[in-house]
């Protein structure tokens, strides 16, 4: 090139890739401009680029092939630059439509899904307004307990088999009142009693705990309700009456119950609530063992040693208690089999278990 004389007319080359290169670097702020500058450059009719490649004719044979070269490195040059330029300006106006998106009000709106209550609350709270309405209060304790009012004020003997760490998962043996889960409802009543004194009319809901291994019926964590009345002269009349009223109120009027005689170490006498089979009606069926009756609560007349440990005076006071299970009510209510459904929070099943009406 220096060969081409001190008079060669400026490079047109050159001069076009410096003017191209401040423009772009001046950017473009709109579809508009770019589309100017795109057309500016790289026109099909009038675009400077293909301009360069009009002159080559004209160049000295032994020019040609070198501008040639030198046009199409700046062609490139260009077109990626310009390409460069349309992803920045694409980039920015997706952010500004992002910022700016309107609401489409035509759209339809999605569907909120709603949770429900677990059919052991529905339970719960259906038995509460059972017991609210004969005038019970509600009472709640802890669910870490002391030996104490998990068993000892309950008269469980030391050696009870009850206490055996098959059964009570402990927290801390070594404690002066070992700390364990507690295994039943029960230590509310103690709690209560020693807390409000006599009369008293609470039942006591909650969740309690035993080293159980888990099957069809059974689980390490399940739901007891228990009824405590402790007035004058309370007998099993009084216990009898009343397991009537709430069972034909839980499941239908009508709903037969017996007490047949057992042992509790809270109680005195002790006695089994079994309840006419929901299943057969009391013909007798696989669940009821042909019996045509289910046992459904443990129940009597508060011990008097019990009254005792919570400074009851057994000879002004009497009492009753009867606890049952709301896992095993919610398996009669809703009518399904195996008590591991209540715990494995599988949407498909608790969808299908309508509100307790
Ligand atoms: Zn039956």
């Amino acid at each position: 090139m220096a060969g081409s004389g001190p008079v060669s007319s400026p490079d047109p080359i050159a001069q076009l890739l410096v003017s191209f290169r401040e423009e772009s670097a001046r950017g473009v702020s709109s579809r508009a401009e770019f589309e100017a500058l795109k057309g500016r450059y790289l026109g099909r009719e009038k675009g400077l680029v293909p301009a360069l490649f009009l002159g080559v004719r004209e160049l000295p044979p032994e020019e040609r092939a070198g501008y040639g070269a030198r046009a199409n490195a700046a062609k490139r040059e260009i077109e990626e630059g310009i390409a460069r330029l349309g992803e920045t300006l694409a980039r920015a106006e997706s952010e500004r439509r992002e910022r700016t998106a309107a609401v489409d009000v035509t759209l339809p709106g999605r569907r909120t899904r709603a949770g429900s209550l677990h059919p052991v609350t529905l339970v719960r709270r259906r038995i509460e307004e059972i017991f609210l309405r004969m005038g019970y209060s509600i009472a709640d304790g802890p669910e870490i307990e002391s030996d104490f009012h998990n068993f000892e004020a309950l008269n469980f003997p030391p050696e009870h088999p009850a206490r055996d760490a098959q059964d009570t998962l402990f927290l801390d043996r070594k404690a002066e009142s070992p700390l364990l889960l507690r295994t039943h409802t029960s230590p509310v009543q103690i709690r209560e009693m020693r807390k409000r004194g006599a009369p008293l009319k609470i039942i006591a809901p909650g969740r309690v705990y035993r080293n159980e291994s888990v099957d069809a019926t059974h689980q390490p964590v399940f739901h007891q309700v228990e009824a405590l009345v402790v007035d004058k002269e309370i007998s099993m009349a009084d216990l009898k009456g009343t397991v009537e009223a709430f069972f034909g109120a839980l499941f239908g009027a009508g709903t037969r119950v017996r007490i047949i005689p057992t042992f509790f170490p809270f109680v005195e006498p002790g006695a089994d609530v079994q309840m006419g089979c929901l299943f057969c009606n009391g013909a007798g069926c696989r669940t009821c063992k042909g019996s045509g009756w289910m046992e459904i609560a443990g129940a009597g007349e508060v011990h008097p040693a019990v009254l005792r440990a919570c400074g009851i005076d057994p000879e002004e006071w009497s009492g009753f208690a009867f606890g049952l299970g709301l896992d095993r009510v919610a398996m009669m209510l809703y009518e399904f089999p195996d008590l591991r459904l209540l715990f494995e929070g599988d949407e498909r099943f608790l969808s299908q278990l309508a509100p307790l009406s």
